[in-house]
């Protein structure tokens, strides 16, 4: 009998960029979307500012275009940035078709989107709903995606790697799905499609700090550069200014729209000290931001610094900030009335799998978009609200590819081996695995955090490379299991990390190294790019500054 696949698509994560285009999928296909924890949790779900779009009259995709390279600092591919921003609006139309409703205000008379405006624009052009955006998206999303019976979505199921076929020459052929364990248990089943999707977001667990939620562990550029797909620019980490610093509250940040409507950075006796690092002050990027608050916290030795928004109308505050007001309250912090306490934390990869504008990896059938992916359009630094925008439209433009090849690939699949696990027995220690995974996040935090140095960057290759090696044996001697799986991918992210910032010996955009403190446009203006078995990353010489 046939071998047959189980859907044609298979889509793993559910966030924006999985479930878009698991949506417009479903019109030709059977697709399987696996999500590692409920389906609702995802860093999209998180988001708060809103979605970077060009839509009023005022607005040109020309500025859009220069904002986004501005922030990129030499790196962005012009390419991704003029075709990504050009798709926006097409891509926020079809998020209101598919029922997200984005904050609408009275203006002039007229009905309209409200145009959030943000650190780094030189317009209003984020459209948002009230400061829930994320969760707005996925609402619609979801209720979009249940309404198609051609989607199955499997939760609670993680990813282990890619099935991708093998030619004699041990070189990678198509992907064909991937292999996938039930959380809670060992069991690993196959999974075979037609195409691949990969949206599985970011890592930012990677960091001690982070505003990501548990499900960001580098899964996807993990698996995708175990297969030997080409990985570029990991050296560049956002880390988001404005988390609020309080022992009760996990990882929640303070969307950067606060600033943009005149939220001050103070120091503890209130003076305020942005002017003196940017002259745009409060509403600089979000690297010069981040590096100011920490350069201030390590000079006076200070815990946290404040923002301060309480000069505004309390009404108009309540109302613009309706969840981060609630939150702040719960802690016992009310904004309307004085500063709160914030810190940086890690937030956005700008790196990623290495794409092109049809979200195609190196490996047939592979796709990747989102977070998870690195298309040129953030270049050293992402320009805010612009990631939703990226994983919309790659979600589409990664689906007018996928339905074409569907109508190829019309064979069998080859036969992939069951997942074997040998002589694997069941993890009776488990500190081995909590004590890793702590240390791999503390180290990253300390050595490879906002500023680096060369000497801290071979600090942290060294011990990452025996935790790898402690990891990989753990990993081979027991049955796995979920938090297993995401160690492992942990540690791969962030020698990926460090090597890529040993690479890049300048400082741009978000990777700033003590050592080499200037912007190199002569020897640097290039990606660095890494692919399982290189030594070491090769400059990009096919993306121009
Ligand atoms: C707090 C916060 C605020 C933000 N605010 C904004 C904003 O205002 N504007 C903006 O543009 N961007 C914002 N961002 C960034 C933006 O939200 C993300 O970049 C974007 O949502 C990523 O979407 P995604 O679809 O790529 O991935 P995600 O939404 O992260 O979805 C990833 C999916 O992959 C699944 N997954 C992961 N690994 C596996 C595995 N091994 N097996 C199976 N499934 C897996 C997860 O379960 C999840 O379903 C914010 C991020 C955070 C954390």
């Amino acid at each position: 009998m046939m071998n047959k696949p189980d859907s044609d698509f298979l889509v793993i994560g559910g966030g924006i960029a999985g479930m878009l285009f698991a949506i417009k999928a479903a019109d030709v296909g059977t697709v399987t979307v696996l999500t590692k924890a409920a389906s609702d949790e995802a860093n999209t779900a998180y988001a708060q500012g809103g979605i970077a779009s060009v839509w009023s009259v005022d607005d040109s995709f020309e500025s859009h275009v220069e904002d986004t390279l501005r922030a990129g600092a030499g790196l962005c591919n012009r390419d991704a940035v003029e075709t990504i921003v050009r798709d926006g609006p097409d891509a926020v139309r079809e998020l209101i078709a598919l029922g997200t409703r984005f904050t609408r205000v009275e203006e002039g008379g007229e009905d309209e989107y409200d145009l959030g405006r943000e650190g780094g624009h030189s317009h209003r052009r984020v459209l948002h709903a009230q400061d829930l955006t994320g969760r707005e998206i996925m609402r619609a999303l979801g209720e979009a995606a249940r309404l198609r019976p051609n989607i199955r979505v499997l939760e609670n199921h993680v990813a282990v790697n890619l099935l991708v076929e093998r030619g004699t020459d041990g070189q990678p052929g198509a992907c064909w799905g991937a292999y996938a364990l039930e959380a809670g248990g060992h069991a690993v089943t196959k999974l075979i499609a037609r195409t691949t999707m990969l949206a599985t977001g970011g890592a930012g667990k990677v960091y001690l700090y982070t505003t990501n939620p548990d499900i960001a562990s580098g899964d996807g550029v993990a698996m995708a550069y175990r297969a030997g797909v080409p990985v570029a620019n990991m050296e560049f980490y956002q880390f988001h200014p404005t988390c609020l610093y309080h022992p009760d509250a996990k990882s929640f940040l303070i969307s950067e729209a606060l600033r943009g409507e005149g939220a001050i950075l103070r120091l503890p006796d209130g003076t305020p000290f942005m002017k003196r690092y940017h002259p745009d002050a409060e509403l600089a990027p979000r690297d010069v931001v981040a590096r100011a608050i920490d350069s201030e916290m390590k000079r006076l030795g200070l815990d946290c610094v404040y923002l301060d928004i309480s000069h505004r109308e309390p009404g108009y505050v309540r109302e613009r900030f309706p969840n981060i007001f609630k939150r702040c309250l719960s802690y016992g912090l009310d904004l309307t009335r004085g500063p709160i306490p914030v810190v940086p934390a890690a937030h956005y990869m700008c790196g990623g799998i290495v794409t092109d504008l049809g979200a195609r990896t190196a490996i047939p059938r592979l796709h990747a978009a989102g977070e998870v992916a690195m298309t040129g359009l953030h270049g050293a630094n992402r320009l805010a609200s612009n990631s939703l925008l990226e994983a919309a439209v790659m979600a589409r433009r990664a689906f007018a590819g996928a339905r074409e090849q569907l109508k190829e690939n019309t064979g069998a699949p080859p036969e992939f081996p069951e997942w074997d696990p040998g002589q694997a027995i069941r993890s009776e220690q488990r500190v081995l695995i909590t004590h890793s995974w702590e240390e791999i996040r503390r180290l990253m935090w300390n050595y490879v955090g906002i500023v680096r140095s060369s000497l801290r960057l071979e600090r942290a290759l060294r011990r990452i490379q025996l935790l790898k090696e402690e990891i990989h044996s753990y990993y081979w001697e027991h049955l796995i299991d979920s938090d297993l799986i995401e160690l492992r991918n942990l540690v791969t992210v962030a020698e990926l990390i460090v090597r890529c910032a040993m690479a890049r010996k300048e400082s741009r955009g978000l990777h700033y190294n003590l050592d080499h403190p200037d912007r190199d446009d002569a020897k640097w203006p290039y990606d660095t790019m890494l692919k399982a078995g290189d030594s070491h990353p090769t400059p990009s010489a096919g993306r121009p500054a």
